[in-house]
């Protein structure tokens, strides 16, 4: 292949820009993406070398090597992973393949705070190089093909205004790829040791194979005039030894005892897989022994991706097996509503070359999702018990809260926020805890704004008779709270939970009752009070039921395409009238989502 210019898909062009523009403050963040790729790599091969072992030609030892050099003002990551072929270059750096990217980018505001977190969260992956570099350099040969069929990649970025590469046919003998990162002049840190040694511990500590960077030694300068010992002499300098160092740690942080990690490395590795430059709200670290083995390491995000709803994508947990990587968002590890958990499972039992399919059908699998769901669930039930400092008790005493457990105060309700419309669609997809869900719901409702009533706050203040938890669901808080079927309740001073997620009313339809008291929706039938009325009120409205007979009639008629019945209420207070569903029927806000659907 001859020396061509391709141009980038539009969107990278538009990343590209951005990129450059908003990730100044994060600038660092290239190298771990950088590494991660190259990580990434290495785990494609030892991945496909499964099945054809030929793939390791004489190199075996995978690792990544990190080298610079001030003259030139380059920065270079290599790794002898898998590589890429001329196309696979052409395809993937220059293309985003990742579904959702157009979407992402349309969401960019231009506000360089709000992108950087976007950013983040996508991961800019490789372009994230064109931070600190005006022109990057890829040289790579594939796994498996012959010297001669290399590729030389080269890119400015787009800074010529282009938003071009180039592409070309090189000899390189040795297997995978080296990044060449030609700095910029405000980048010039990045040429020193010390500043990406800092960078690769933290960020890349956990990478289960070995970085290496060339080992340096101070050197005197030479004595130009050895007469005058202290004056003669040229300054002294760092000088490569030719001699390579392991700079990271190189063991999975998952493998490691709990008591060698540091909250910070906990943090950094959650930071690293999730792209999130916020810390993560909990996690939880187990080795799980007994009929199926593995280690889970499972982290609750503190913000939601922007693809949270899209229930075919982002199911967040990695999957290795024995430390091989195997596959990313192995969605059989977790139930869907819990998609956004992020984390690592390492499994001793499955076979290497487990593929997605295989992984939906077995039993150790099943074994794990189950496992990994508990621990989400009692992770969630720990952060909600602490959500709030304690109040004093009737005896006026105020427990003390230990420093740990304040730092979890406000936890649960970020995380509600975020993902509280997502944890209900558990309700009518994991019956087996959907009693555990239950306690874990949050909801605003008549006499409270926040959304941060339990069904179990709920119970608690029931009136002396009431026999159900009443419940409205509407579009928004402000259309529920002054619905006309409130009125009743209102008077009485009965609370009425405010359900406002468009998912709440599906949701509902699988949570009959909670602890035993029946849910019961406001908005159906002629809703029965039960022993909240009292006998003159039920004798009022019996005789008014007679009193206006003549009158629903002519209503009945009048109405009869529109109306299956008119009743007499007691519901109201203020407005004449209101629209109920028949206890048995489709609910007004299920009714209006169907129609919005098309159905
Ligand atoms: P991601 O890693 O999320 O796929 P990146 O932007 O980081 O996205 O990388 C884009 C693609 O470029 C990768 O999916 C991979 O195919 C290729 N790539 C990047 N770096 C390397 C590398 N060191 N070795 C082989 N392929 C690489
Ligand atoms: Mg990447």
């Amino acid at each position: 292949m001859t020396k061509q210019t391709m141009n980038f898909q539009a969107e990278v062009a538009q990343l590209l820009h951005l990129v450059t523009h908003s990730l100044y403050s994060n600038k660092e963040i290239f190298l771990r993406e950088l590494i991660s790729n190259a990580s990434d790599a290495c785990d494609k091969l030892r991945f496909e070398a499964i099945n054809n072992s030929g793939l390791y030609e004489n190199d075996p030892e995978l690792k990544v090597k990190v080298t610079f050099d001030k003259d030139a003002k380059t920065l270079t990551i290599t790794d002898n992973g898998i590589g890429l072929s001329q196309q696979e270059a052409i395809d993937n750096l220059g293309t985003i393949a990742k579904s959702g990217t157009k979407d992402f980018v349309s969401k960019l505001s231009g506000d360089q705070k709000a992108d950087s977190q976007l950013i983040g969260q996508f991961g800019v992956g490789f372009y994230s190089g064109f931070i600190v570099a005006d022109k990057i350099t890829v040289e790579s040969r594939r796994a498996g093909l012959p010297a001669d069929q290399a590729v030389r990649w080269v890119s400015d970025g787009g800074a010529s205004g282009g938003g071009a590469f180039e592409v070309e046919s090189i000899t390189r003998e040795a297997r995978g790829t080296s990044v060449i990162l030609h700095l910029r002049d405000d980048a010039q840190d990045y040429a020193q040791a010390w500043k990406v040694k800092g960078i690769i511990n933290k960020y890349s500590d956990h990478i289960s194979l070995p970085i290496q960077m060339e080992k340096e030694e101070w050197k005197d300068g030479e004595l130009i005039n050895p007469s005058d010992e202290n004056g003669g002499r040229q300054p002294g300098a760092m000088v490569k030894t030719g001699e390579w160092e392991t700079v990271n740690k190189a063991n999975a942080i998952w493998a490691r005892a709990k008591k060698d990690i540091s909250p910070e490395q906990y943090d950094d590795f959650y930071k690293q897989i999730s792209h999130d430059f916020e810390a993560p709200l909990a996690h939880t670290h187990n080795r799980v022994e007994g009929s199926t083995e593995y280690t889970q390491l499972l982290y609750i995000p503190g913000k939601a991706p922007m693809d949270l709803y899209n229930r075919e994508k982002s199911a967040g947990v990695k999957l290795y097996v024995k430390r091989v990587f195997i596959m990313d968002d192995a969605e059989a590890l977790l139930p869907t509503y819990l998609r956004f958990v992020k984390g690592v499972v390492d499994s001793v039992d499955l076979p290497l070359n487990v593929s997605r399919e295989l992984l939906q059908e077995s039993r150790d699998v099943k074994a794990i999702r189950e496992g990994n769901t508990k621990r989400v669930l009692s992770m969630l039930e720990t952060l909600a018990k602490h959500d709030k400092l304690p109040e004093a008790g009737a005896d006026g005493v105020t427990d003390v809260v230990s420093e740990e457990d304040k730092a979890q105060v406000g936890k649960y309700s970020k995380f509600y926020a975020e993902f509280g419309a997502v944890l209900k669609e558990g309700l009518g997809e994991d019956f087996a805890n959907k009693e555990r869900l239950a306690k874990l719901l949050r909801f605003a409702s008549s006499t409270t704004d926040s959304v941060s009533v339990s069904l179990a706050d709920y119970k608690a203040r029931m009136k002396e008779g009431q026999e159900a938890i009443y419940y409205i669901t509407a579009d928004n808080a402000a259309a529920a709270k002054n619905s006309p079927q409130l009125e009743v309740f209102k008077k009485k001073g009965i609370e009425v939970l405010l359900m406002t997620d468009r998912v709440d009313e599906w949701a509902l339809n699988y949570l009959h009752d909670f602890d035993g008291t029946p849910m019961q929706s406001v908005a159906k039938g002629a809703v029965d009070l039960g022993k909240l009325q009292d006998e003159a009120e039920k004798k009022a409205a019996e005789e008014a039921a007679e009193a206006f007979k003549p009158l629903l009639a002519k209503l009945k008629e009048a109405l009869k395409d529109k109306a299956q019945d008119v009743r007499v209420t007691t519901r109201l207070v203020d407005s004449p009238a209101c629209l109920v569903v028949q206890d048995d029927g489709m609910s007004t806000q299920l009714a209006r989502m169907l129609k919005q659907a098309g159905q």
